[in-house]
């Protein structure tokens, strides 16, 4: 199991993490990524899952370190 967290305010929605990960990434209508079937707490969108999959590529090519993966 596997965390991973998008503190979402830092988002500046260049796209990246739904170009490579859209199983688990879209951009939303305010520009910035949402993370599909997240819940939030406070700036933090976070989904739990079983294998972090795509995510780790979608946060290393994250231009601002806004995905956080904790494994
Ligand atoms: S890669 Fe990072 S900055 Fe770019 S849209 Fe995704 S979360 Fe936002």
């Amino acid at each position: 199991m596997a965390k991973v967290i998008q503190e979402r305010n830092l988002c500046v929605g260049c796209g990246a993490c739904a170009a490579i990960c859209p199983k688990y990434w879209e951009m939303g209508g305010d520009g910035k990524a949402h993370l599909k079937e997240s819940t939030v707490t406070g700036e933090n969108h976070i989904i739990i899952v079983e294998n972090v999959e795509c995510n780790t590529d979608a946060a290393n090519a994250c231009p601002v370190k806004c995905i956080k993966i904790e494994e």
